[in-house]
Order: C-alpha cells, then sequence, then structure tokens
C-alpha cells in the first residue's frame, strides 16, 4: 500500500500549500502558539490575499526564496496589504523586490514564537535561498529541491547543486518539503527512468498518480522519502548528479 500523505501538522506549525499560475505552490506556515503567519513566495497576490483573508487576514512575515517571477510576482503588493515585512537574500536584493530583511546563510527569521533559519541553496539560482523551521521540522526550498526531483541549473553548477541539495538531505527525517511547484508526476516519471528498480521510488509513483487523479497536491512530502526515491538526493557524487540533470532536461 502506498503510504498515506503526512496529514496536516499536528505540532506547533501549521503548513498549507496555496496552489498559483499553472503548477506554482506558495505557502501558508502559522505558527500556532502565537497565530503569527508567514507565506512563501507569494507570486499570485490576488490567491494568497484571498487565501489569508478567509483564514482570518492576518500576515507577519513574507519569504521569498529566489528572484524568478513565478516566485516574487505578488510580493510586494501582499506585503503592504497587510503591512508585512519582505525577507530574501541579501545577495539577490537587486533582483528581488524591496527587502526589508536582507538575509545570509545561518540568519534567523522570527513568527511570534518560532524560528526559522536561512540555508543558502545555490545551483537552480545563485542567490537561492531555502528556510528551515526546526519546529515543525518544515522547509521550504523553492525551485531546489521537489518531489522525486530538483530544479533545473540555470545559472548554479552541478557541484553547487549537490552541495545544496546535501545540506538538506542532512535535515531531520520527518521534515516537511515544501517545495514551490507540482512537478512531481512528470518527475516520478522520469525518476522510473533511471532508478527502475527502486522498490520506494515505484510505490511513491503509483501514490503520485492516485493523488494527481484526484486533483490532490502530491507536496508536501516527508524528507526520509525522498532520499529514499529522489534520484537527485541518491547521486553518489557529482558527475551522477550532473548526468540525471541533463538527461532530465531532455527527458519527455
Ligand atoms: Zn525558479
Amino acid at each position: 500500500m502506498p503510504a498515506s500523505p503526512p496529514s496536516p501538522t499536528p505540532g506547533p506549525l501549521d503548513v498549507s500549500p496555496i496552489p498559483i499560475l499553472s503548477d506554482n505552490y506558495a505557502w501558508r506556515l502559522r505558527d500556532n502558539r502565537s497565530g503569527a503567519v508567514a507565506v512563501v513566495d507569494p507570486a499570485d497576490a490576488g490567491a494568497v490575499i484571498a487565501r489569508l483573508e478567509r483564514e482570518g487576514g492576518r500576515l507577519d512575515l513574507v519569504l521569498l526564496t529566489h528572484h524568478h517571477d513565478d516566485h516574487v510576482a505578488g510580493a510586494l503588493e501582499v506585503a503592504r496589504r497587510f503591512g508585512a515585512p519582505i525577507a530574501g537574500a541579501a545577495a539577490d536584493r537587486h533582483r528581488l523586490p524591496p527587502l526589508d530583511l536582507a538575509l545570509q546563510e545561518g540568519d534567523r527569521v522570527f513568527l511570534g514564537d518560532t524560528s526559522g533559519v536561512v540555508i543558502d541553496t545555490p545551483g537552480h539560482t545563485r542567490g537561492h535561498v531555502s528556510f528551515f523551521f526546526g519546529d515543525g521540522p518544515v522547509l521550504f526550498c523553492g525551485d531546489t529541491l521537489f518531489s522525486l526531483g530538483c530544479g533545473r541549473l540555470l545559472e548554479g553548477t552541478p557541484e553547487e547543486m549537490f552541495g545544496s541539495l546535501r545540506k538538506l538531505s542532512a535535515l531531520p527525517d520527518d521534515t516537511l518539503v515544501c517545495c514551490g511547484h507540482e512537478y512531481t508526476d512528470s518527475n516520478a516519471r522520469f525518476a522510473l527512468s533511471v532508478l527502475p528498480d527502486n522498490a520506494a521510488l515505484r510505490e511513491r509513483a503509483a501514490e503520485v498518480a492516485t493523488q494527481r487523479a484526484s486533483g490532490t497536491p502530491t507536496v508536501p512530502t516527508r524528507l526520509v522519502a525522498e532520499r529514499a526515491a529522489n534520484p537527485f538526493l541518491l547521486a553518489p557524487d557529482i558527475p551522477s548528479l550532473a548526468a540525471f540533470r541533463s538527461r532530465k532536461d531532455s527527458f519527455r
């Protein structure tokens, strides 16, 4: 039997995807103790504002993983609507919406009674960052790590992506992986082409097919499940990751 998808987080943090654009996810994170709310990559202001209004009309923090329009386009409008600060990578401040908090690796972002740490994750873009909240534990990894895949190397090198994935892979087993796109179905087909005998992957691919057939998001997933089935996390070295990534770029 395929594992059931992770249930809504029962702990101090509650996380929920907000489907936007054609296949993006913005994410809503709430600290249940204080009620404080953050959104990650709110590219579609209308959809994100509507969700936040439905849930009480509170927003305390906007987090940006990287500068691409399908992650940041609505950020300023969302932030202004609720008077929330925008946080993103200092290294990319010249091409991000105006930042109230310019972040470097190891910096903390505070949300009510909790906080997250900034992890540099270059590869997809040079200034890409991820956010890890240990209280979840929850990871927002933008276009670095996807379920069963990883981001295209648009600016970075295989070496950078390998290093970024190594850092994320070292996070706790039960970390909820909240990525920027619904790419899992296509990623599963590619992953099966390179790891046809991986039992965890075959089980996950069947689960993904069921989820997509019913219109259910395939994310978040648990990091432990990604480590078992994601070819880019299973790649033992940089050349293997580079080979998988270039094959995926032309995979149909
Ligand atoms: Zn991107």
